[in-house]
C-alpha cells in the first residue's frame, strides 16, 4: 500500500486518512499459529508545519500457543505504529523516519516494521500462567500435580525415609 502525499505536503495543517489490509505473508511470529482475521491497518498522516506524522492502529485476531503451558488461545492483536515521513533522510539510522519515494509513503513497510519491532517475544495465555510440570507434564494451572521437586538431594533422601514409614 503506497499513499500519495503530494497534496498533503502542500497543505500544512491537513491530514489524510488511510485503511488497508496487511498481507500476513512472512509475518511468522513465535507462538502465533494462525491469523483468524485480516490484519487491518487504520490511521492517518498529518502535516504539522511541514513535518509529516503518521499514526496507525494495527489489529487482527490471532490463534496463539502459550509459551509455558502450550495451550492454544485466541488473542486480539492491537499495535500502534508511529512514524515521521520525510522527503530527505538526514539520519539514516533513525528508525522513526521513513523516506518518501516520489511523494508516496510505503505504508506496508511501516506497518510491518511496527509489528516486527513491537511483537511480544513470548506469548502467554495469561500473565501468571504456571506452565507444565517438567516431570509429568501436567498443566499446573489446573492444580498441583503431586510431583515433588528433588532440587536438594538431602531433602530427597529425607523424603525417601519419610515415605518408607
Ligand atoms: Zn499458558
Ligand atoms: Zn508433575
Amino acid at each position: 500500500m503506497k499513499l500519495d502525499l503530494h497534496e498533503l505536503i502542500a497543505s500544512p495543517g491537513g491530514s489524510v486518512g488511510f485503511s488497508f489490509e496487511l498481507d500476513p505473508e512472512g509475518l511468522d511470529f513465535e507462538g502465533v499459529l494462525a491469523y483468524r482475521s485480516p490484519i487491518t491497518v487504520k490511521g492517518s498522516v498529518e502535516n504539522h508545519a511541514g513535518l509529516l506524522t503518521l499514526r496507525a492502529l494495527i489489529e487482527a485476531d490471532l490463534l496463539c500457543q502459550c509459551a509455558r503451558c502450550l495451550k492454544e488461545f485466541p488473542m486480539r492483536l492491537r499495535k500502534e505504529a508511529a512514524a515521521y515521513l520525510t522527503e530527505e533522510l538526514e539520519d539514516e539510522d533513525n528508525e522513526d523516519y521513513y523516506l518518501l519515494e516520489d511523494g508516496r509513503a510505503d505504508l506496508t513497510e511501516i506497518a510491518r516494521d511496527a509489528l516486527i519491532l513491537n511483537f511480544e517475544p513470548r506469548l502467554l495465555c495469561r500473565p501468571d500462567c504456571k506452565g507444565l510440570c517438567s516431570k509429568c507434564g501436567k498443566d499446573l494451572n489446573e492444580g498441583p500435580c503431586g510431583c515433588v521437586e528433588d532440587l536438594d538431594p538431602r531433602m530427597a533422601a529425607l523424603r525417601q525415609l519419610l515415605e518408607k514409614e
